[in-house]
C-alpha cells in the first residue's frame, strides 16, 4: 500500500474515500508531507481519480494486513 498525503495540510490520509481529486498541475500549491494524520474534511490530492475507488478491496490473500480504523462517531 502506498501512503497518500493530503496536498493541503501534508498529513497522511487515512480515509481515501473522502479524497477530493484534482487534476495535476505545475502551479498547484503542495504542502510539505508530514507523518501526522490529515484532519481535513476533504483531503486534496492532485491526481486523477482512480477508475475504481479502493474502498472495499478483497483482502483474500493477506487478511492480516488490514489496518483498524478509528472511529469516534
Ligand atoms: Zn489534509
Amino acid at each position: 500500500m502506498t501512503t497518500i498525503h493530503c496536498k493541503f495540510c501534508g498529513g497522511v490520509i487515512h480515509a481515501p474515500t473522502n479524497i477530493e481529486y484534482r487534476p495535476p498541475r505545475a502551479s498547484a500549491q503542495v504542502a510539505l508531507t508530514t507523518p501526522e494524520p490529515c484532519t481535513c474534511e476533504r483531503p486534496i490530492v492532485y491526481e486523477h481519480a482512480p477508475v475504481e475507488p479502493p474502498e472495499d478491496e478483497p483482502a483474500a490473500e493477506h487478511p492480516s494486513a488490514r489496518v483498524p480504523a478509528t472511529r469516534s462517531a
